[in-house]
């Protein structure tokens, strides 16, 4: 073994939950160690979506102003085109924040911003191209991890491993831990499209099949939900995607006839959880308890509100002794309540997504409530901007 690491707390997995965690921990006053495996936050497949709930966080951690100052967009209502009506979805306006927007910002930067926070205290450290391998059990209990980073293998010792390593974990498995589907996945196709001066789309068109356009300034990121398994990247799937998005949006089926079939990237989203979130000495959050569907695109919330609730709960304990799984139970408690309601929605929300009808079919039923009680999308806008059980540092 090359490298051997003694902390308090070792966190597998730089994405949102990892990071916040992280920085949280080290606010505290505690050694901590995010593992990542890749050099940099540069992948594009990530959500980008920043809502009241987390902008309120930073503002609590006084990370606000460094937020705003990164490239994003605002986004105060959640509107949705059905076959060519609009209807506002979620309405932000009316909420108890200091941000009433959602906002877009590409996830590297918000990632760098949550690094560059956290690096300014000196119990963090951030481990690059450090990819987690296993854990370490002793005794029964879990008491670090083993990875290989630039400089070959090494061993982290913790008193306490949280595994945020998202929806494709590897570590809970060897901690004996195994996700349960809550429902049928659907896949998304992510291609970007090139944008002209001035050019704009609604947020999400439905009706026909389902697209969203994500404005990233110079060009549009598209995502295009599909059923889970239909894709198989033949050129037919791509003549099949082509003449879908006419229909759904003639103007982005236009734009889209020069893609090609390496410019279309098949993401897979799934939609599980863990029964039990720990065992002795590990804790699960983010997306590794939780496979989030990006309906909602609340994902990322429900991961930074899972690590303000562990480091709320684990902090004052780890300050004093070893955290138990009575502790660690404690932090599962707190926050499996609003990862089943969001995860309820988010599956009744996956047949509209994917329904196709005839343009001069009626609007499905829950479109026509919200069109006919327009104040309805103050009370979505209260769900998908806070979420069901909204987080604070204290
Ligand atoms: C197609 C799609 C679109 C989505 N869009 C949105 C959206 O717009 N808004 C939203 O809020 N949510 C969205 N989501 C959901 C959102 O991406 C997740 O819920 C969120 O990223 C979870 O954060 P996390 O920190 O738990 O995990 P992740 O973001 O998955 O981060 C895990 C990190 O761990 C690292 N890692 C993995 N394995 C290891 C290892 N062995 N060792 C070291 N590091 C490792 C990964 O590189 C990654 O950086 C979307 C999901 C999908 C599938």
């Amino acid at each position: 073994m090359d490298t051997r690491i003694e902390t308090d707390v070792v966190i597998a997995g730089g994405g949102p939950a990892g990071l916040m965690l992280g920085l949280l921990l080290a606010r505290r006053g505690l050694d901590v160690a995010v593992l990542e495996k890749h050099a940099d936050f540069l992948r594009d497949f990530r959500g980008d979506t920043i809502h009241p709930s987390t902008q309120e966080l930073l503002g609590e951690l006084g990370l606000l102003d460094e937020f705003l100052a990164r490239p994003h967009a605002d986004m105060p209502r959640i509107t949705l085109s059905w076959h060519g009506t609009v209807l506002t979805m979620a309405d932000f306006r009316r909420l108890p924040t200091r941000r009433k927007v959602m906002s877009f910002m590409p996830q590297w930067d918000f990632l760098d911003m949550l690094a560059d926070a956290a690096a300014r205290y000196d119990g963090f450290r951030l481990l690059r191209s450090t990819r987690v391998d296993d854990v370490i059990r002793e005794s029964g209990r879990i008491v670090g991890v083993t990875a290989t980073g630039p400089e070959g293998r090494a061993e982290i010792r913790a008193r306490l491993v949280v595994d945020a390593s998202g929806r494709d974990s590897t570590l809970r498995g060897g901690a004996g831990l195994a996700p349960v589907g809550v429902a049928a996945a659907m896949d998304v196709l992510w291609f970007r499209l090139p944008k002209q001066a001035g050019e704009t789309h609604p947020f999400v068109q439905a009706g026909a099949g389902m697209i969203i356009a994500i404005d990233r300034d110079d060009f549009f990121q598209i995502a295009h939900v599909i059923p889970a398994g239909s894709w198989t990247g033949t050129p037919d799937d791509l003549a099949r995607m082509k003449q879908r998005l006419l229909r759904i949006s003639p103007r982005i089926g236009a734009a889209a006839a020069d893609v090609q079939l390496d410019g279309v990237h098949l993401l897979r989203v799934r939609l599980e959880r863990l029964r039990r979130w720990y065992v002795d000495g590990m804790l699960c959050i983010g997306d590794a308890a939780h496979a989030m569907s990006p309906a909602g695109g609340v994902g990322i919330n429900l991961a930074i509100q899972d690590a303000v609730a562990t480091a709320r709960i684990l902090g004052p304990v780890l300050r004093k002794r070893n955290p138990r799984p009575a502790d660690l139970r404690r932090v599962q408690r707190r926050r499996m309540w609003p990862v089943v309601v969001t995860q309820a929605v988010q599956r009744a929300m996956q047949r509209p997504l994917l329904a196709t009808s005839p343009s001069d079919a009626p609007l499905p039923r829950p479109l026509r409530t919200m069109r006919r009680h327009p104040a309805l999308a103050h009370l979505t806008g209260r769900f998908v901007g806070l979420g069901a059980r909204p987080e604070h540092l204290v």
